[in-house]
């Protein structure tokens, strides 16, 4: 396989994991190897920072923080916009890397950096409007108006399926803002991360922005502990498993800081009779097996009309027969691999749970065998018919297991489609306004995303993402998403001779 992109986006065999701006330091903790899941070779390795060694990052992005929020918003935007331009630049070597070493296919790979640039562009945009609000005061020469300001130090904690876009999607954004940011990816894909910020730190060297402005330190979840429970950090935004998110949570919510939480998803497709069946099977398929079903959106449960759900469960298993599976980076294959051993175990452990409480194989899950799977973390992508309430079915099992669910009333339907703890994406397919409509009303999805006629993966930057319940209730990305990397200040200015009290009080001396 030709590993060109490694050396283009300067990745060494022994990386450093630690890094204020163009600073790198090796961490003191131990070392770990990033291993491909494609064909289980080592890519290579790094030493993980200590929670010390984080501290000492958090004082230094402190103080850089004092000179960046004091240049101009749109002077801030022009620097994001050419951290754009680099990451078009090096959109080929960076998307062959993500899909290597996360184990997406090549196409996903390109389509997560595209995400990247696509949120410069939007926080371009955005750092000219980062506007409050003005309001008439009732009071006489009197002004009131509301303005946003800099926050400090954000702290991006990432998961290992989107190991470089959700960090862009926080880091643009908050950058306009005024903040500066400390990553602490993945511990599963710290390549990804290490070459994102090679290719920052030179825009910043190029523009003499403080270093501290992008700070990384590849650690392990103590290092997400540390940043939870720092009050120098006012805003965590986490992504990741819901248990994670409860512990960071609660450890945030303690100090009163603010957190952004992007946790797990149980997503469905309802299927109406009044459904555009074609169309509804590609949607289900790309839900369910896209990223080999490690996405947080990946389409879990498919909501289907009795009176169709036999016609349905044929259509996928003609469909899933055409699945080419293989190396992710061979655009012929439509699934790769699962992250690591961890994660087919996972798979297996819940097929077993699932048959355990009666689930009909529609396909059967297998781990794949041969030479081309020699990773061991290759998998039959799998449909099981099953009811809603089974233990299983309400957790998420970050693999490609789809279950098909019967319904009878649109109103049962949707309230199995909520019946589950986590409320991230939904979708139903139906060609008739009413079902659409009620789909979509304060009695119809309980999600943060609800999409119709399209399926449950592969949102668009331009929108504010997130979901409810269990995943956390955070929202980032696009529409006003940006606020809550800022502090919101109201102001009143008195241009009069007097001093007016609000609510026609009189305190007379
Ligand atoms: P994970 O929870 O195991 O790890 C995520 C990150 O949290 C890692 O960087 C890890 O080191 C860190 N971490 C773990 N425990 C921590 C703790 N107690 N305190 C602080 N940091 C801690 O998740 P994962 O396996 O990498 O990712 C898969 C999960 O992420 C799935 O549940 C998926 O749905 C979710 N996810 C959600 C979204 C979303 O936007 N809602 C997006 C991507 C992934």
């Amino acid at each position: 396989m030709n590993l060109n992109f490694l050396s283009q986006l300067k990745l060494e065999h022994e990386n450093l994991g630690i890094a204020i701006g163009n600073q790198w330091q090796r961490g003191n903790g131990p070392k770990i190897k990033s291993t491909s899941p494609v064909n289980g070779n080592t890519i290579g390795e790094v030493q993980l920072a200590t929670e010390e060694q984080y501290h000492q990052v958090v004082d230094q992005a402190r103080k850089d923080f004092l000179e960046w929020r004091n240049i101009p918003a749109p002077k801030r935007g022009e620097i994001v916009r050419q951290i754009g331009e680099a990451f078009r630049q090096n959109k080929e070597a960076l998307g062959h890397l993500v899909s290597y070493e996360m184990g997406k296919s090549l196409q996903e790979g390109l389509g997560e950096v595209q995400e990247m640039i696509d949120i410069a562009d939007f926080a371009v945009g955005l750092s000219r409007q980062l506007h409050g609000l003005t309001m008439h005061s009732e009071r006489p020469q009197h002004r009131m108006y509301e303005q946003y300001h800099p926050l400090g130090v954000v702290g991006i904690i990432s998961a290992f399926n989107f190991p470089v876009a959700v960090w862009s999607w926080n880091a643009f954004l908050a950058w306009v803002c005024g903040d500066v940011c400390i990553w602490k990816p993945s511990e599963k894909t710290p390549l990804s991360a290490i070459a994102c910020q090679k290719i920052v730190q030179e825009v910043l060297q190029a523009n003499h922005a403080p270093a501290a402005v992008s700070c990384l330190v590849v650690g392990d979840a103590s290092v997400g502990k540390a940043m939870a429970n720092d009050k120098h950090v006012p805003l965590v935004s986490a992504t990741g498993s819901t248990k994670m998110g409860k512990s960071v949570g609660a450890a945030v919510g303690a100090r009163l800081g603010k957190s952004l939480l992007e946790l797990g998803g149980n997503n469905a497709i309802i299927i109406t009779p009044e459904a555009d069946l074609e169309m509804s099977i590609i949607g289900a398929l790309f839900g369910a097996v896209g990223t080999c079903g490690q996405r947080c959106t990946s389409t879990r449960r498919l909501i289907v009309h009795e009176s169709i759900i036999e016609t349905v469960a044929e259509k996928l298993k003609n469909a899933y027969a055409q699945l080419k599976i293989g190396n992710p980076l061979d655009t012929e294959n439509h699934v790769g691999p699962l992250i690591d051993k961890e994660a087919v175990n996972n798979y297996l452990n819940a097929i077993a749970k699932a048959k355990e409480e009666g689930a009909e194989v529609i396909i059967d899950g297998k781990v794949l065998e041969g030479e081309r799977y020699s990773s061991g973390c290759y998998v039959q992508p799998a449909i099981f018919k099953v009811e809603n309430e089974y233990k299983i079915v309400q957790e998420e099992t970050f693999a490609p297991i789809l279950y098909l669910i019967s319904y009878n009333s649109l109103e049962e339907a949707i309230a199995k489609q909520n019946d589950v703890p986590q409320g991230l994406s939904s979708a139903i397919m139906t060609l008739n306004m009413r079902e659409a409509e009620q789909f979509l009303s304060t009695n119809g999805s309980d999600c943060g995303i609800a999409n119709v006629n399209i399926g449950t993966s592969g949102a668009e930057i331009g929108g504010a993402f997130g979901g409810e319940k269990e995943t956390g209730g955070g929202r980032e990305s696009g529409s006003d998403a940006w606020k809550i990397y800022m502090r919101r200040q109201t102001n009143t200015m008195n241009y009069g001779s007097n001093l007016p009290l609000a609510q026609g009080i009189e305190f007379n001396i």
